[in-house]
C-alpha cells in the first residue's frame, strides 16, 4: 500500500481535482463543513449505499426497508429525549471564543486512550484542569464551564414563525423505523425477530465538525433496527457486531485498521454498546455503532403517542414490547474510510509515480472506461460505449495520450479500461487493462460484458 504517509490533505486534494467531492457552495467561498459530491463521488457514494442495502436488506429476508420523512411530528423528538435532555458537552474558549466538545478535547489530548464518553461533566472538567488541556485554536487554557448544547437544527412549518410551528431536521434516521414499527410489521406480516432498515439524511449542528467528510452538519446514515425478544437480544447484538465488521472488511477496509470499542458507560436504558473504529489519517475514530437499546424507544413512543407498541406473538399469543438492536453507519464517513483505504502512490519503473485508487470494483465510480487509441477511432469506440453503458456506469475519454488516460482512470479507481484500436474493426477485439495489475488482455467485444460483470460483484 501507500509508501508515503497518507494525509487527509492528499485525499481532500484528490477529491477536489478529480470530481469526487467539492466544498459546498464553493463559488461563495464555501459553507463550513458542507460538501458536494461531484460526478465521480456521487457514483462512489451511491455504490456504497447500494452495497449496504444489498447486504443488509436484499440478502436479509428478515429485514424490510423504509424511506421515512425527514420532517417528523415534533412529539417524536420529545419522546426520543432530544428536545429535553440530550445535548453535547460544549466548552467555549474565553480567550479566542472558539467552541469545542469537552469529550473530543479529552480524546484528542489523550490520543484516544481516555474514554471521555464514560465521564460525567464534572469529571471532564477535572480532567481538563488536571491535564492542562489547552484550546487547540489559541493555545490558552481559559475555559467556560461545560454547558449542554442541543445539536438539533430548528426550522418552522407554515407561514407563522411561532413556537407552535417549530419543526426539527431529524438528527438521526432511526425514529422513522420506530414510528413505523407496527405499520411494517402488519403490512409485511413480519414476525419477531425482524428489522427495519433505512438510508437517509440526518442533520446535526455539531460543535466540532471537521476532518472533511468525517463529521459534517448534514450526512447520510445507513442503519437498521432489529426488533427481537429479550432472550435472543444479546445473541443478535453479537451477530450484528460480526456482520458489521465483515461488511466493511469485504468492502476493502483492512482488519489491522479496524477495531471494536466496547462502551464502558451506557445510556440508562441501554444494555450494551459498541463502535467499530477505523484508523483514519487523523487516528482511530468511530466508523459505526451497534447498540442494544432495550425497550426504551418503543416504550417511549407508546407513552408519547398513546398508541400501543405491543407485539402479539402469532404462535404463543404472548404480548410484549420488543427489544431493539441498532446498527448504524454513516455513508459519508464510510466513503471517507474507503477513499483512505483505496489510495496508493505507486512507484513505477522509470521513476514515474502513479496514484491509484484500489476500490472494490463494486463501489468503483465507473466500472469501465472506453478509450479509442486515436481520435479517428472515436466512432467505433463510441459504439462500444453505447453497448457497455447499457449495463455498467462507463466513462469515455479520447483526450491525451493513452498513458495519461490510463493514469486518469487509475486516479478515480476505474477497474477496467477498454481500448479500441486499429485491429478492432477487423478482429472484433478490444484490449482490456486491469487497474491493479496493469496487465492487458485482448478479448472479443461480446465477451467484455460477462468478463467485467463477473469481476465487479459484491458478495
Ligand atoms: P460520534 O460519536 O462520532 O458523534 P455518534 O455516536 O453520535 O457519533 P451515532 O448517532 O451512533 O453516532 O450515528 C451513527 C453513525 O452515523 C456514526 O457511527 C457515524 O458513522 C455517522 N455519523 C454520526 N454523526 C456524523 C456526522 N456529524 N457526520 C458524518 N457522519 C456522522
Amino acid at each position: 500500500m501507500a509508501e508515503t504517509k497518507l494525509t487527509m490533505d492528499k485525499i481532500v486534494n484528490l477529491c477536489k481535482t478529480r470530481g469526487f467531492v467539492y466544498p459546498g457552495s464553493d463559488i461563495y467561498g464555501g459553507f463550513a463543513n458542507t460538501w458536494d459530491f461531484g460526478p465521480v463521488g456521487v457514483e462512489l457514494k451511491n455504490n456504497v449505499k447500494r452495497s449496504w442495502w444489498k447486504r443488509f436488506v436484499q440478502e436479509s429476508p428478515d429485514t424490510y426497508g423504509v424511506d421515512a420523512a425527514i420532517l417528523m411530528n415534533p412529539r417524536v423528538w420529545e419522546a426520543s429525549g432530544h428536545v429535553q435532555s440530550f445535548g453535547d458537552p460544549k466548552m467555549d474558549c474565553k480567550n479566542c471564543k472558539q467552541r469545542f466538545r469537552a469529550d473530543t478535547l479529552i480524546e484528542a489530548h489523550s490520543k484516544g486512550t481516555v474514554a471521555a464518553e464514560a465521564m460525567t461533566d464534572e469529571e471532564m472538567e477535572a480532567y481538563i484542569a488536571e491535564h492542562d488541556v489547552k484550546c487547540p485554536h489559541c493555545g490558552v487554557r481559559n475555559w467556560t464551564p461545560i454547558r449542554k448544547f442541543n445539536p438539533m437544527f430548528v426550522t418552522s412549518r407554515g407561514t407563522l414563525e411561532s413556537d407552535a410551528d417549530k419543526v426539527y431536521l431529524r438528527p438521526e434516521t432511526c425514529q422513522g423505523e420506530y414510528v413505523n414499527f407496527l405499520n411494517v410489521q402488519r403490512t409485511a406480516r413480519a414476525k419477531v425477530p425482524f428489522a427495519i432498515a433505512q438510508i437517509g439524511k440526518s442533520f446535526r449542528n455539531e460543535i466540532t465538525p471537521g476532518n472533511f467528510l468525517f463529521r459534517t452538519v448534514e450526512f447520510e446514515q445507513m442503519e437498521l433496527q432489529m426488533f427481537c425478544r429479550e432472550e435472543q437480544s444479546m445473541d443478535i447484538y453479537a451477530d450484528y457486531k460480526a456482520k458489521a465488521l465483515k461488511y466493511i472488511e469485504d468492502l476493502g477496509l483492512k482488519a489491522e485498521n479496524l477495531r471494536y470499542h466496547d462502551h464502558d458507560k451506557l445510556a440508562h436504558y441501554a444494555k450494551a454498546a459498541c463502535d467499530i473504529q477505523y484508523n483514519f489519517p487523523m487516528g482511530w475514530q468511530e466508523l459505526n455503532g451497534i447498540h442494544h437499546r432495550g425497550v426504551w424507544d418503543l416504550s417511549r413512543h407508546q407513552e408519547y403517542s398513546g398508541k400501543s407498541m405491543i407485539y402479539i406473538d402469532p404462535f404463543t399469543n404472548e404480548k410484549y414490547i420488543p427489544n431493539v438492536i441498532e446498527y448504524s453507519i454513516g455513508a459519508d464517513r464510510l466513503t471517507l474510510a474507503l477513499l483512505c483505504a483505496a489510495y496508493e502512490e505507486q512507484a513505477l519503473d522509470g521513476g514515474e509515480t502513479r496514484v491509484v485508487m484500489h476500490f472494490h470494483p463494486a463501489i468503483a465510480p465507473y466500472k469501465v472506461a472506453i478509450l479509442p487509441l486515436q481520435k479517428n477511432l472515436a466512432e467505433s469506440a463510441k459504439a462500444v460505449y453505447a453497448k457497455l453503458s447499457k449495463k455498467f456506469m462507463c466513462d469515455y475519454d479520447e483526450a491525451g495520450s493513452i498513458g495519461k488516460r490510463y493514469r486518469r482512470q487509475d486516479e478515480i479507481g476505474t477497474p477496467f479500461c477498454v481500448t479500441v484500436d486499429y485491429d478492432t474493426a477487423t478482429d472484433g477485439c478490444v484490449t482490456v487493462r486491469d487497474r491493479d495489475s496493469m496487465e492487458q488482455i485482448r478479448i472479443k467485444i461480446d465477451e467484455v460484458i460477462p468478463y467485467v460483470d463477473e469481476r465487479i460483484q459484491f458478495n
